[in-house]
């Protein structure tokens, strides 16, 4: 089998990872970074930046630069959660037809999957670079919280990005194999995973190479980012203290607050004071206004420490489903960035009174666990079983709009589990079921994954017609269901109306229209990659003219700022060749610099 890669599909972050000579390797970026930002930027010809590129083009574009959509993904506009974040997001965020949350870049509406593929394909083709050759093949993690519909709807991101997504795992659960498989470890592993976006506590048993998920509870709309907001909301109520002036429609005010928002939180986890300071953060009538104002640690813990004691709520309900106290913890691993909070850390060490295990690095465990998950896939690692579970009960709505359960939460998976179904008026032709995950009593208090039809049922007496009705979970914790009419032994059609997701229809028309941009956004690249080249070679060789002035004859020196001021020429124009050729030459005179400074000793 070729070659199959791990990725961590991050909120903010996403990181890509694979097995190589039996030992998982994280691939950088061109730029040598190891995890890569979640943020996608479309320009005005509909092509697309991803990662480091796009994150340096949010200030200049902050309404065309999509990041966090992780958390959109597989929700409706409609959510209490995503009401509550809309507006401190500056892009827009709208409502497809099918109530699904989707987002507006550039006046075209893209679907939170689109774009999650986007970053796919580009981490995909940093593996192709790294290993020379054509990856299809990949693991891909998700929240051990996401319901169906966000598993669902991630494994469609995959194939919009033309992967063949083997296998969808928990994050947490692919932590705990990076930090068991490599330390060989037993016992009772907790893993608290606090990302950009979502927070999940798993429990598990590790013995002997078999990792069993025991327990797992969470919240998807709850991380860093909300952590964040919290600041950027103190920043703009104390601006609008200061001036009198509400700032928190405008785009680029929103944009530079929430960016000096997370600055100030990651520099609080080292430091005890900041300050922040947005020069020219707006303007009126009466002039620039500059937003400054000094944030300690103390104050934003206060800020956000009830944020943190949910994630605790959680570790003691994960613990209660375990069956297990916090004496029976033998290790805790944190993961995701926003675990490097004091506070966080704090508070976690004392819940479970003790230290959290250190050899497990925050950012890159999940795609570790995720390349080794695809290295088991592959056949290049043995010896180990994954055992996960479903983290959120399915049902069905049954009489006075109840919910029954069929497959409980924490149980393993894959899981099958089959009821027989009836009518319940004389000769009715059809049933109608209604299939929800979530542990709430009342049908419409949890999430409505797919209606179905069972249609086609021949004419008989109300309670008669015996449909067996089997809901199958596999392995990625998504949900397929099949029936059979016992009378006829037939296999019942099913007609399935997911609630939410894009219809196949749609998902194929994303996935030719990603083809069309690939090469589109290849030139893009290459576009954007030769400018910084070049713009670094100039510097470097206006600095070496400067430096070595005496050794350079005057002749070599006009040469050389002769095609500098060309370069420059180029770089203000959008000649790709233009560039390509001046940067080419300035490359070959630069050389120069060397030659005469190495020669004169
Ligand atoms: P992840 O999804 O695991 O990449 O986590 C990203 C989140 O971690 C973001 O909200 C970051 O702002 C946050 N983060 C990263 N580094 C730090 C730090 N040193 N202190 C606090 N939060 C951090």
């Amino acid at each position: 089998m070729s070659v199959v890669i791990g990725i961590d599909l991050g909120t903010t972050n996403s990181v890509v990872a694979m097995v190589e000579g039996g030992m998982p390797v994280v691939i950088p970026n061109e730029e040598g970074n190891r995890t890569i930002p979640s943020v996608v930027g479309i320009q005005k010809d509909g092509s697309r930046l991803v990662g480091s590129m796009a994150k340096r083009q949010i200030m200049s574009s902050p309404g065309n630069t999509a990041y966090a959509v992780k958390r959109l993904i597989g929700r409706k506009y409609k959510d209490d959660a995503v009401q509550k974040v809309a507006h401190l997001y500056p892009y827009k965020i709208a409502e497809a037809p099918n109530g699904d949350a989707y987002v507006v870049l550039n006046d075209r509406q893209y679907s939170p999957q689109e774009i999650s593929a986007m970053i796919l394909d580009y981490l995909r083709g940093l593996a192709e670079e790294y290993r020379g050759e054509k990856v299809t093949d990949a693991v891909i993690t998700v929240p051990a919280y996401f319901d169906d519909t966000q598993r669902q709807a991630t494994k469609d991101a995959g194939r919009i990005a033309g992967l063949n997504v083997l296998r969808i795992i928990n994050e947490p659960t692919a932590a705990a194999l990076a930090y068991g498989v490599r330390g060989k470890a037993s016992g009772t592993v907790v893993v608290y995973d606090f990302g950009g976006g979502t927070f999940d506590i798993t429990v598990l048993d590790v013995s002997e190479g078999v990792f069993q998920v025991r327990s797992t509870r969470g919240d998807t709309f709850l991380g860093g980012e909300d952590i964040d907001m919290r600041i950027s909301e103190f920043l703009l109520s104390e601006f609008e203290r200061q001036y009198g002036v509400d700032i928190s429609d405008d785009r680029v005010v929103l944009q530079r607050v929430r960016d000096a928002s997370e600055k100030a939180k990651i520099k609080l986890s080292t430091l005890k004071e900041t300050e922040v300071n947005l020069p020219f953060l707006f303007a009126d009538e009466s002039g620039p206004k500059h937003l400054q104002a000094q944030i300690t640690r103390a104050q934003l813990e206060q800020m956000v420490e009830d944020l943190v004691d949910q994630t605790i709520e959680h570790c003691k309900g994960a613990l209660e489903d375990a069956g297990l106290g916090v004496k029976d913890v033998d290790e805790l691993l944190l993961v995701g960035g926003q675990t490097k909070m004091p506070l966080v850390q704090h508070k976690v060490a004392r819940f479970f009174g003790k230290e959290p295990n250190r050899t497990v690095h925050p950012d890159e465990a999940v795609a570790i666990g995720a390349s080794i998950q695809a290295g088991i896939l592959a056949g290049d690692v043995g010896d180990v079983l994954l055992l996960d579970v479903i983290p959120l009960s399915l049902g069905i709505e049954t009489e006075g709009g109840m919910f029954t359960k069929l497959i409980e939460r924490n149980k393993s998976v894959p899981i099958s589990v089959t009821q027989v179904f009836t009518t319940s008026q004389d000769y009715q032709p059809m049933v109608n079921i209604h299939v929800l995950q979530g542990e709430r009593a009342l049908a419409k208090d949890n999430k409505s994954l797919a209606r179905f039809e069972l249609v086609g049922i021949p004419p008989a007496k109300r309670g008669v017609p015996k449909i067996e009705v089997t809901f199958s979970v596999d392995a990625d914790g998504i949900l397929a269901v099949t029936a059979k009419d016992l009378g006829t032994n037939q296999e019942k059609s099913v007609r399935i109306r997911p609630t939410s997701g894009m219809s196949e229809g749609d998902i194929e028309a994303a996935i030719r229209e990603a083809e069309e941009y690939k090469k589109k956004d290849e030139e893009k690249r290459e576009a954007v990659s030769l400018r910084n080249k070049a713009q670094t070679l100039i510097y470097a060789t206006e600095r070496s003219l400067a430096q070595f002035k005496e050794r350079i004859p005057e002749e070599d020196a006009a040469r050389i700022m002769e095609d500098i001021r060309n370069l420059k020429s180029a770089l203000s124009g959008q000649d790709f060749k233009a560039i390509q050729e001046a940067f080419r030459q300035l490359e070959g005179s630069a050389v120069r610099i060397s030659e005469l400074v190495y020669e004169g000793g």
